[in-house]
C-alpha cells in the first residue's frame, strides 16, 4: 500500500498530495529509466520458481498494482476478487456455522439472495433491518457475528448512520462490513466510520467504463489483508490481468467522473420532483431526503445514482426504459454512460423495492442532454397518477 504520509519529495514544502494526485501516481512500476509508466499485462499463469511470484491464483503484480490504488482511497488494504459477488461470498466464507449476520432489508439483491440461501440452508441465521434506523440495527445486534452495511443502499438509497451503526455493533460483539459501491471511496470511507471491512463491486464506479467485474475486500491491517488473501487464493475467485489493468486505469479518473456525475444527478433530482409523471424521487443529496442529514455528515458528496418511482403501472415505467435514447436501458451503474433499469423486472428484487422504481445512474455526458431525452421519455406515463 503507497505511504499515507507521501509528499511529492524531499526538497519541496511538506504538503500532503491530494488523493486525486496520488491516484494518477499510484500502482506504477518503479521510475527507472526505459521502465514502461504503466503496469504491464502479464498474461501467465504460473511464474519461474524461487522469485516473488509463484502462481497466479496466489496473486500477481496487476492486482498489487490496483490493490495499491484502492488501498490508497479507502485508507487500508485491498484485495481484489474476480467480482463483487465473489468478494461478497469472501467476506461470508470466514463465518462460522449457524452464526448470525445482521444485514439492511434492501440490500443490492445479490448480497440478499445470497444470504437468504445460507440461512435457509442453516450455514448463517439472519436477521434483516431497517438501516435508516439506529436503533432498531443496534438491538438486532445483539448476539451477532457480523453487520452487513450497504449506504446508501442499491437501488433504494437509504442510508445509514455508518459510525453510530459500527459502534451499536462493535458494543454486541460483531464485526463490521460496509458496501461501499454507491458512494465511492471518495464520498465516503468506512474505515473512517469504524468499519472493519469494506467491499465493493469495483465493476461500478471504481472501474467506471462497464467493461469489466471486479470486487474487492478492504480492511485496515496487512495482517487482516492476508487473511483475504488466503480466503482468495482457496475459493478461486481472482481477477484476471487486464481487467487489473482496466480498473486501475479507470480509477484514475474517478474523481473527474463521479464529480461530473453527482452534479448532474442534483439536477436530474431537483427537475425529476416537480415532473408531473413522477411520483418520488429518492436521492439522499435532496434536502427532504430521509437520509440527507446523515449522508450529509458522513458523505463527501451525494453520488451519482437516484431512484425515481413514476406514475402509473410498472408497465408504464418499462414504456420510460424503452423509450430513453440518450440513456441506456440496461442493469449496473457508475459507468460513463448513464443507465436506467426498472429493478423489479428482476423476479429476485426486494418486494419492498415499489414496480415502478426506475434506478438511475448518471454518467459523464451532458446534463441537458440527460434532461430532454428523460422529460419526453416520461411522457410515456399517465400523468399525475399514484401508483398501484
Ligand atoms: N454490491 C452492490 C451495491 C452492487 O450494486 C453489486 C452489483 O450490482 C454488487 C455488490 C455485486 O457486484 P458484481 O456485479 O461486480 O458481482
Amino acid at each position: 500500500m503507497s505511504d499515507p504520509a507521501a509528499t511529492p519529495s524531499d526538497d519541496v514544502p511538506a504538503r500532503p498530495l491530494a488523493i486525486e494526485t496520488r491516484l494518477v501516481q499510484a500502482g506504477r512500476p518503479a521510475p527507472t529509466p526505459g521502465a514502461p509508466v504503466n503496469p504491464p499485462v502479464v498474461l501467465s499463469s504460473t511464474f519461474h520458481a524461487g522469485g516473488p511470484l509463484g502462481y497466479a491464483r496466489d496473486g500477481t503484480e496487476s492486482m498489487l498494482a490496483v490493490e495499491d490504488a484502492l488501498g490508497l482511497l479507502e485508507g487500508g488494504y485491498a484485495v481484489t476478487f474476480g467480482s463483487g459477488m465473489a468478494a461478497v461470498n469472501a467476506a461470508l466464507d470466514p463465518l462460522p456455522v449457524g452464526a448470525l449476520v445482521v444485514a439492511p432489508r434492501h440490500t443490492y439483491t445479490g448480497t440478499a439472495v445470497r444470504l437468504e440461501e445460507l440461512a435457509a440452508a442453516g450455514r448463517l441465521r439472519l436477521r434483516t433491518v431497517d438501516v435508516q434506523r439506529t436503533d432498531e440495527v443496534a438491538a438486532a445486534c445483539d448476539g451477532a457475528e457480523l453487520l452487513w452495511l450497504e449506504s446508501p443502499t442499491n437501488p433504494m438509497l437509504e442510508v445509514a448512520d455508518i459510525a453510530a451503526c459500527a459502534e451499536a455493533a462493535h458494543a454486541a460483539g460483531a464485526r463490521v462490513l460496509c458496501d461501499n459501491t454507491f458512494a465511492t471511496p471518495l464520498n465516503q470511507r468506512p474505515l473512517d466510520l469504524g468499519a472493519d471491512v469494506v467491499m465493493h463491486s469495483v465493476t461500478k464506479f471504481l472501474a467506471g467504463h462497464s467493461d469489466l467485474l471486479m470486487g474487492a475486500l478492504v480492511v485496515r491491517d496487512e495482517g487482516g489483508a492476508e487473511a483475504v488473501r488466503e480466503r482468495r487464493v482457496l475459493l478461486g475467485a481472482v481477477p484476471g490481468a487486464l481487467e487489473c489493468f482496466l480498473a486501475l486505469r479507470g480509477m484514475r479518473t474517478l474523481p473527474l467522473r463521479l464529480r461530473r456525475g453527482e452534479a448532474s444527478a442534483a439536477v436530474l433530482a431537483d427537475r425529476l420532483r416537480e415532473h408531473p409523471a413522477v411520483t418520488r424521487v429518492r436521492y439522499p443529496g435532496l434536502p427532504d431526503d430521509p437520509g440527507h442529514a446523515v449522508a450529509a455528515r458522513q458523505m463527501a458528496g451525494f453520488g451519482a445514482v437516484l431512484a425515481v418511482e413514476t406514475a402509473g403501472h410498472a408497465s408504464d415505467a418499462e414504456r420510460v426504459c424503452a423509450a430513453v435514447r440518450v440513456w441506456t436501458h440496461a442493469t449496473s451503474l457508475g459507468g460513463v454512460e448513464s443507465l436506467v433499469e426498472r429493478r423489479r423486472r428482476w423476479p429476485a428484487e426486494r418486494s419492498g423495492v415499489p414496480e415502478t422504481l426506475l434506478r438511475l445512474s448518471v454518467g459523464v455526458e451532458d446534463v441537458e442532454d440527460l434532461w430532454d431525452d428523460l422529460d419526453r421519455a416520461l411522457a410515456a406515463v399517465p400523468q399525475g397518477q399514484n401508483p398501484v
